[in-house]
């Protein structure tokens, strides 16, 4: 059985009995050709979650490629209409003049049975849901459903499931995301982890981790409250300015950042978010909008998520809110709200807080900016949580266990 030096490194932290099921596990599937297709090259959960795959995979011998379908201006519209159905139950229907255009333009992807054959394929994302049934050769075939559609539009709902039998297995990435109208077996829930080796998430002293910072334009002598996510509606950083504004009248020195690369500089999406939320803010210079992807980087990324005094993670929806595990890794308590992901991941005050409504979210961020001894305990608790439950050998188990379930 063929071991991983980078899983060896987990020894310490997970045991070796996860190990050792992987490598069986990963011993039957030596050889085999993965081929993701996704939207995004860099930047989100996604590319994420490959990036952490991708050097277990080869040394196990699993070959993995990428192939990204770049979604352009033309589709945007029916694309940011589905998720919002999907994730928000907005109202409205998929038309089938709409559905036409939009197979159409997805038909042109160029897929080509010759130069993007593999053994097994994985789609990523509501969006490239039918490329299994406009191209017959993908076979066997895994959708990976990343967004949160524990309460989606029905409607929206029923055009994803129309695509949904040319699939071998269906992956959300929580139970209650999954479609209750799937068999149990071609449903499968996997585990998201974070790798606490690479950069964004290995320890960072103090001061390089401050010096960081202040190269953001933050004031490191004073609080600092911090969400990081892409500039995305379902986010909502302008729940965490409502949040920051009455705890700003009883502590004025505390400041408040948003960290959000914007890798695609056409995500119009992005770019709309960011304007309004700049509006909001006003010209309130103690709130930071960092979303320059030269600026913002791996080290950046860990500088704010462990050095400032509280973290928030406002979403109203989330699958599974890789943001928050990271920063729970970093000792920090987060938060967040009752988002599908989110709940799952935080347990309110043990290792964090859930909270939904403006004024809680207020309060329980002063306790924390107050009470240092709290904040510690509880990040301390999130700390360990992640390394029970959320780290990279857990999630190179559960994407095995998917391969295995199509290719046996
Ligand atoms: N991220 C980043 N730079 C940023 C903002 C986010 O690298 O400025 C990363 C973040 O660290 C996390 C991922 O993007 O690994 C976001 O994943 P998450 O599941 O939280 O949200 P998604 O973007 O998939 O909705």
């Amino acid at each position: 059985m063929k071991k991983s030096k980078q899983l060896e490194q987990y020894t310490p932290l997970v045991g070796e009995d996860i190990l050792n099921v992987i490598y069986e596990k990963a011993s039957k599937l030596r050889g085999l050709h993965i081929l993701h297709i996704n939207t995004t090259a860099k930047g989100g959960g996604v590319a994420e979650i490959l990036e952490g795959l991708d050097p277990i995979a080869h040394e196990f011998e699993l070959t993995q490629s990428r192939k990204v379908i770049q979604l352009d201006e033309s589709i945007s519209h029916f694309t940011s209409h589905l998720v919002d159905m999907l994730q928000g139950n907005e109202p409205g229907e998929i038309s089938a003049g709409e559905r036409e255009r939009f197979l159409d333009w997805l038909g042109q992807s160029r897929l080509s049975e010759h130069d993007d054959h593999a053994d097994i394929y994985v789609v990523h994302d509501y969006q490239l849901v039918p490329l299994a049934q406009i191209y017959s050769w993908l076979r066997p075939a895994i959708w990976f459903c990343h967004v949160d559609t524990a309460q989606p539009n029905p409607h929206a709902k029923s055009y994803l499931q129309d695509f949904l039998d040319a699939y071998e297995l269906c992956v959300f990435n929580s139970e209650p995301s999954v479609f209750p109208e799937i068999r149990p077996e071609l449903a499968h829930v996997m585990t998201l982890g974070i790798d606490p080796f690479r950069r964004k998430n290995a320890p960072l002293d103090q001061n390089r981790g401050l010096q960081l910072l202040q190269k953001c334009g933050i004031d490191v002598r004073r609080p600092l409250i911090t969400q990081v996510a892409r500039y995305d509606r379902w986010k909502d950083p302008w729940q965490a300015v409502d949040v920051y504004r009455p705890v700003k009248q009883q502590m004025p020195e505390v400041q408040l950042a948003f960290v959000g690369a914007m890798e695609a500089t056409d995500d119009k999406g992005a770019v709309k978010v960011l304007h309004d939320l700049q509006r909001y803010v006003g010209d309130d210079k103690d709130v930071h909008l960092l979303s320059d992807p030269a600026v913002i980087g791996d080290d950046e990324v860990n500088a704010f998520q462990r050095y400032s005094s509280v973290i928030l993670q406002r979403s109203t929806r989330e699958g599974f809110g890789l943001t928050a595990t990271e920063a729970m890794w970093k000792n920090q308590p987060v938060i967040g709200t009752s988002a599908t992901g989110l709940r799952i991941q935080l347990v309110d005050g043990e290792n964090g807080y859930i909270v939904d409504d403006t004024q809680s979210c207020a309060e329980r961020t002063l306790e924390l900016l107050r009470d240092r001894d709290r904040w510690q305990q509880l990040g301390r608790n999130a700390h360990e949580h992640v390394r029970k439950h959320y780290l990279l050998p857990m999630m190179v188990l559960s994407y095995l266990d998917a391969l295995e379930k199509v290719h046996l």
